[in-house]
């Protein structure tokens, strides 16, 4: 469920910089999800459908760029590309890791006229 805030703001925000930008209407939203959020670009996509109603954002669409989970070990100095946010190093089981991508959460950029 906790991707009912997450979608909200991620509207509001888009209103703004359409606002901004005098979009009027926004055609595409290039969102960037790093994978350790947790948040599933479905349910942002369900809650978006609902969301987005009379907003500048009305006939818009969602562009999911997934960023995979990556993570550097201070052990072995290796960087490993993981799937499941349990942190520790696949090469040599160490948790004295670093994570590099995953986090994000971003409108990279969005499209309209
Ligand atoms: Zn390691």
């Amino acid at each position: 469920m906790h991707e009912f805030g997450v979608t909200k703001s991620l509207v509001d925000l888009c209103n703004q910089e359409a606002k901004k930008n005098r979009i009027e209407k926004v055609h595409k939203i290039h969102l960037r999800v790093g994978r350790f959020t947790g948040f599933s670009p479905d349910s942002i996509q369900f809650y978006f459908e609902h969301l987005k109603v009379n907003t500048r954002c009305s006939a818009a669409y969602i562009v999911f760029e997934e960023v995979p989970i990556k993570i550097l070990c201070n052990d072995c100095q290796k960087i490993s590309e993981i799937e499941e946010p349990v942190l520790l190093c696949p090469n040599c089981g160490s948790d004295e890791i670093d994570l590099i991508s995953g986090r994000e959460f971003s409108v990279t950029s969005i499209e309209g006229e």
